[in-house]
């Protein structure tokens, strides 16, 4: 059956938060020291995780999965948990594309050691991959990141595709006064790598809360600072992906930007979350979270959970409120959250 929200829309993508910890300290998420880990205990085992996956494969028709965190490839054995997740199959009689098959696998990573898993990961039946890359300087990777990770970065990206993802995806979060001055540099890297570049507007999600408005570098001075060199034109329908995608006329592959602050896209949003304690979100701005790990360990059975789930998204707001003066930033960050 379809998990329809209190709006229409029917929930087809799950994410899912590995861990809340992290090899980076990017400034627009974490911050250099202090974040409190979870500790393990309270992380969900790859059997919880599964088995929440399996009720909304097999039960709602979730037919994508993306795997994020803090950081997926610092959880060990993450091969193990994509092959559990691989053996989910959608619903026969399901109107999706992926009807009778595995749902779509994908993950968010930083790829600073993507090189490590990128064949079991592939084997293990992950799909996609999305590699997150703000710069392409050295002294600036380091500012950013808090880390001198560049070229195993750059590594990661052309392991991804030798181990045969595809399309793999580099994420770039776009900051002004930070990496402005390099969306065309990146969507030249793009181009020339032949990975499809998706610029990713700040987001008041950063653990510091140095987030203001004034950092925003808008959709649309992304795509006219990149036309302005390589033309562009747009592809037409998102549908439900969160970023929106221009084509080079040249031939030179596709470009995407998620507009979340200056074009909310929240009234064809089909997400919801998982925390990586077992927390379900069904907005990356909620400030409620429903607890299916105290379910889960409590011996709920499947439809009691399904239930709660039903409950949760039974609240699924129209849309995030960053544009209000009324905006409450979640307490917890997105490293804590999964992205
Ligand atoms: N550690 C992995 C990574 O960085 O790709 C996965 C988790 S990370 C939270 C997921 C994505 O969120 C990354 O592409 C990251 O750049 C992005 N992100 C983190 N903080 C953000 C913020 N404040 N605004 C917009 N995007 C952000
Ligand atoms: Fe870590 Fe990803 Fe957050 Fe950077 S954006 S600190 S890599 S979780």
């Amino acid at each position: 059956m379809d998990l329809v929200d209190p709006f229409g829309r029917t929930i087809r993508d799950l994410r899912i938060s590995v861990t809340d910890r992290c090899n980076f300290r990017c400034t627009y998420c974490m911050p250099a020291e202090g974040m409190q880990w979870l500790p393990r205990s309270e992380v969900l085992s790859f059997e919880e995780i599964e088995r929440l996956a399996r009720i909304f494969v097999e039960r709602y028709e979730v037919d994508g999965i993306r795997l994020t965190g803090g950081e997926p490839t610092v959880r060990a054995h993450l091969p193990v948990l994509v092959e559990k997740l691989s053996h989910l199959r959608v619903p026969a009689t399901s109107s999706s594309a992926f009807a009778g098959r595995k749902p779509d696998l994908a993950l968010t990573t930083n790829g600073a050691t993507f090189r490590l898993v990128a064949h079991d990961l592939r084997s293990a039946g992950l799909d996609r991959v999305n590699i997150s890359l703000d710069t392409l300087h050295a002294d600036r990777f380091l500012q950013m990141t808090r880390r001198d990770e560049l070229t195993r970065v750059l590594d990661g990206i052309e392991a991804a595709k030798e181990a045969g993802f595809s399309p793999v995806k580099i994420n770039a979060v776009v900051e002004r006064g930070s990496n402005d001055d390099e969306v065309v540099d990146l969507a030249r890297f793009g181009r020339e790598r032949g990975v499809e570049v998706r610029f990713i507007e700040f987001m008041p999600l950063d653990a510091e809360g140095g987030w203001d408005r004034s950092k925003v570098v808008s959709q649309d001075e992304i795509v006219a600072a990149i036309d302005a060199v390589f033309p562009l034109e747009p592809v037409p329908a998102r549908g439900a992906a969160p970023a929106d995608r221009w084509r080079y006329l040249d031939g030179g592959g596709l470009v995407g930007v998620v507009p979340t602050v200056t074009k909310a896209f929240c009234g064809d949003c089909d997400r919801v979350r998982l925390t990586a304690d077992g927390q379900f979100r069904t907005c990356l701005f909620e400030t409620r979270e429903f607890d299916l790990r105290a379910l889960l360990r409590d011996g709920a059975s499947d439809d009691d959970l399904a239930a709660e789930i039903e409950r949760a998204v039974g609240t699924k707001w129209a849309g995030h409120q960053i544009n209000q003066v009324n905006f409450i930033r979640p307490k917890r960050s997105m490293s804590q959250i999964g992205g």
